[in-house]
């Protein structure tokens, strides 16, 4: 028996665990220190998720993909996490470009665009801007109607997958005096013409992704809107909604493999004629390690849950991203301690998680903008229920 909480997964979420688990096991982790080292983008691995199915597990059947609820889904990220941080945020990037369209484009879109990334022509999620991230209504990229189109201006900026994905779902604004509710998305293919890619990003950790710039001045025919018109910042948040479960699974698998290295570790590393777990400093940060993972992973589970079921996960949602990425900020934390000097060195694999967490608590919402979405919850329940006595 495990010490940390183990889901019990049905036979289809089994299935895409097992090859998860298979493809981690012999290609993923055996590649991530390389890709750390390297900053390299693992189109190999690309190719082993598309053969596999993974990377379209979540579309569905109808459009090419393997039609997995998100609990699979899930499952299999969080398995690809313990392996490889870099492998399982580029699956979590082409999801995040995919959900748009599933949630809002017509069936001819979900067709192309979804049935393309079950190939591996991937589409990433383009809504950030240097000058605003958090605060999204605030962007400033334009789109006016031009012609039977759109003509679309402005710079996206840290586009998960970058330069590797061929379509990117652009957040602009096409009635900019109405703020939020005055932004539309609109597909764009980085070979037309007016689209360019000039920047990739180097970053802290999971260095085998790739985060881009897009600078775009082009024009796009007026059937490229996914969605209705004005109406896509809703569309974003939905998206970020699932998006977020997927950090938590990214979230729970790091932590996961933290646990795992300085659990091995303590037993192993011996100081003053004994191994180190057996000092209660070492062994009741495990001991804190394996319950915090174990409620960590019972949260995730429970969101994937409730969205398959149906249920609005604004808030449960927010909590799993909250709650698992801070428990990762811990496990890579006590993973360094544990190792001691080896874990400040490279290559170790402490080192390596230390700095690949960092970003689950930054992107899809930072922890405060988590905490704002449910103190506004909070308020709204109490006003409601004072309503509601009122009444
Ligand atoms: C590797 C990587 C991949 C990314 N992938 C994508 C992607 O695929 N698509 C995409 O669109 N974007 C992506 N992003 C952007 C990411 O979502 C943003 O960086 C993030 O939302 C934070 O925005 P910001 O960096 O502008 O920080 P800011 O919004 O400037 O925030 C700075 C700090 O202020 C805090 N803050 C802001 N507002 C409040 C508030 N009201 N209350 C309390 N604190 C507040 C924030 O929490 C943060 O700590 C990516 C970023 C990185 C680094």
């Amino acid at each position: 028996m495990t010490v940390i909480w183990t889901p019990k997964l049905n036979e289809d979420a089994q299935k895409w665990h097992d090859i998860a688990a298979r493809l981690s096991d012999e290609k993923f982790g055996p590649l991530a220190e390389e890709l750390d080292r390297d900053q390299r983008y693992p189109w190999e691995s690309i190719d082993e998720l598309v053969k596999s199915g993974l990377a379209g597990l979540f579309i569905p059947t109808e459009f090419g993909g393997g039609g997995a609820p998100l609990t699979a889904t899930i499952a299999a990220v969080e398995r690809v996490a313990s392996a490889c941080s870099s492998t399982a945020a580029i699956l979590c990037a082409c999801q995040l470009g995919a959900f748009p369209v599933l949630l809002g484009g017509r069936d001819d879109q979900k067709r192309k665009y979804l049935g393309e990334m079950a190939q591996g022509t991937a589409t990433s999620f383009a809504l950030s801007e240097r000058s605003t991230g958090s605060d999204a209504a605030a962007i400033t990229a334009t789109a006016d109607r031009e012609g039977e189109g759109w003509r679309i201006k402005g710079e996206k900026y840290w586009i998960g997958n970058g330069g590797a994905s061929r379509y990117y779902v652009v957040f602009a604004k096409t009635d900019p005096k109405a703020g939020g509710r005055g932004i539309s998305a609109f597909m764009v293919d980085k070979e037309a013409e007016g689209v360019s890619i000039d920047e990739l990003n180097d970053k802290m950790g999971i260095r085998g992704t790739q985060t881009s710039n897009l600078k775009l001045d082009t024009w796009v025919a007026a059937d490229a809107m996914i969605g209705e018109e004005g109406r896509a910042l809703r569309l974003a948040l939905k998206t970020l909604n699932v998006g977020r479960i997927m950090v938590s699974a990214q979230s729970v698998g790091l932590a996961l493999a933290a646990y795992r290295t300085a659990a091995e570790r303590a037993v192993e590393r011996q100081a003053f004629g004994g191994p180190i777990i057996e000092n209660q400093g070492i062994g009741f940060k495990l001991a804190d390690l394996a319950t915090e993972i174990s409620a960590a992973r019972l949260m995730l589970y429970e969101a994937a849950r409730a969205y398959d079921a149906g249920e609005d996960v604004t808030n449960l949602g927010a909590m799993a991203k909250l709650f698992t990425s801070e428990v990762s900020h811990k496990a890579a934390d006590v993973a360094v301690q544990v190792w001691g000097g080896f874990g400040y060195c490279k290559p170790n694999v402490a080192e390596r998680l230390y700095r690949d967490q960092r970003i689950l608590e930054i992107y899809e919402g930072t922890s405060e903008i988590q905490r704002l979405v449910l103190a506004r919850a909070v308020r709204k329940n109490v006003e409601k229920a004072a309503q509601e006595a009122s009444a």
